[in-house]
């Protein structure tokens, strides 16, 4: 049954619901093999590595499952100066970083004006710049995008309604959509994604978000375990599948529906597996993100419980991950990792 589906998978790029479903059910390891070929032949052996910087941990937003949310009051809140940013940041460049994120909580400290500054001197550096900050309005986008921000993450988390109500209760489900059309028309490589294992969460639900990614042929799609957060509503919260095993699935069936698009090896993949993110690199990633922020800030930037590498310095994750990505016969990119669309 499987072997049919992969197939048609190969050749189209497109499956219906019920496919999806079917492979999600099944054992994954033909989907992995398939994912893997299907990285090499468009994308290559090359693995793009962008530079993370979470420069702040607060939030306005109340997301049940984590860790940031404003009602958690154990977290130890911190904001990086622009000053601060910009030099963690001029580093990565140094270290060879062609990409730096920007990530945050919904800090509204940082407005449009001060984001934009930072991102035009960020720029002067040679890289390309990813924003993963959250809802904004167009105008703030705007205003990024002219100051020369790149690309924009901002994860969809799940495309049930109902349960994207329940996990985030000051939100709106359409406002989300929003701010992903308002990147793509604004010409941002876009960038989307969605939890795995979350309470009430069922494979028809997460065939439903992979249907939806490749319907707006997003340019990136991160896909994270779900990993309960002792301080968060979600703290007992039982899984009823395998997280590791099904984000690695959902993660295979995207690469082989968008098969020219960035795909991350996520860090929430190595918490829940110590070589997580090598076997998403050898299942259809072909992205690393390592952390970039200074060894004081990191454990406070916890959305999940037991991040990686949370006492590294920078130079130690750049240095390991590179080991671990030459370990299996990739190379390390040194251009900035655009989508080339096929
Ligand atoms: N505030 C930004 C960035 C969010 S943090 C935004 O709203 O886009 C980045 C991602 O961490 C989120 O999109 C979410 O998918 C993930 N995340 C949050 N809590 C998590 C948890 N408990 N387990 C795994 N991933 C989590």
């Amino acid at each position: 049954m499987t072997e049919k589906i992969i197939e048609k998978a190969l050749k189209k790029h497109n499956l219906t619901l019920d496919e999806v479903v079917v492979l999600l059910k099944e054992n994954g390891d033909e989907l992995f093999k398939a994912a893997d070929e299907t990285r090499k032949k468009f994308v290559g052996d090359e693995v793009h590595l962008r530079g993370l910087i979470e420069f702040s941990n607060i939030c306005k937003s109340t997301c049940k499952y984590c860790g940031l949310r404003s009602e958690n009051k154990e977290v130890e809140r911190y904001r990086l100066t622009k000053g601060e940013i910009i030099s963690i940041a001029k580093n990565g460049a140094e270290m060879g970083y062609k990409t730096i994120v920007l990530q945050s909580g919904e800090d509204v400290f940082f407005n449009a004006d001060l984001i934009s500054e930072i991102v035009r001197e960020i720029k002067k550096y040679n890289v390309a710049v990813t924003l993963s900050i959250g809802e904004r309005s167009f105008e703030d986008y705007k205003k990024f995008k002219d100051a020369g921000a790149d690309r924009y993450l901002i994860r969809i988390e799940t495309t049930d309604k109902k349960l994207y109500s329940e996990l985030h209760p000051k939100m709106d489900f359409e406002n989300r959509l929003r701010c992903l059309r308002d990147l793509q028309s604004l010409g941002y490589e876009t960038g989307s994604g969605c939890l795995v294992g979350l309470p009430n969460q069922t494979v028809e639900m997460l065939a439903r978000d992979i249907l939806f990614f490749k319907e707006n042929n997003f340019d990136m799609i991160g896909i994270g375990p779900f990993i309960p957060h002792p301080n968060t509503p979600l703290k007992n919260s039982k899984s009823n599948m395998n997280n590791f095993e099904m984000s690695l699935k959902v993660m295979a069936i995207v690469r082989l529906l968008l098969p020219d698009i960035n795909i991350p090896a996520t860090t929430a993949m190595e918490t829940l597996n110590p070589n997580g993110r090598i076997i998403a690199l050898k299942s259809g990633a072909n992205v690393v993100m390592p952390n970039l922020t200074t060894k004081d800030y990191r454990p406070k930037y916890e959305i999940y419980p037991n991040k990686i590498c949370i006492n590294d310095s920078p130079d130690k994750c750049r240095g390991c991950i590179e080991a671990k990505i030459k370990s299996i016969g990739r190379t390390i990119s040194t251009d900035f990792g655009f989508r080339q669309v096929f």
